[in-house]
């Protein structure tokens, strides 16, 4: 809902427009698809990863988390500089 007050209008109308034609379902489980897959590949040199065995990061704002798993430390340290 936080993010509803934050869209302009025509944002909110191109949103009604996709869940009108049931395009946001798609979208959404497109979304959730790549989440899934960022946590088992290195988001920097897409080495697969497990979560037992990799560093794992949570970051973002609290309703925006988002997580990710590195194969070592040269490359949390990699995307912790972009992040900067
Ligand atoms: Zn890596």
């Amino acid at each position: 809902m936080e993010i509803l007050d934050k869209l302009k209008k025509e944002e909110l109308e191109e949103l009604y427009y996709l869940l009108q034609q049931g395009h946001f379902e798609k979208i959404v489980r497109n979304k959730l698809e790549k989440f899934k897959n960022s946590n088992k590949v290195c988001p920097v040199c897409n080495t697969e990863t497990k979560e037992d065995e990799g560093l794992t990061i949570i970051f973002g704002s609290p309703n925006m988390r988002q997580k990710a798993t590195f194969d070592g430390v040269d490359c949390l340290e990699y995307f912790l500089t972009k992040l900067k």
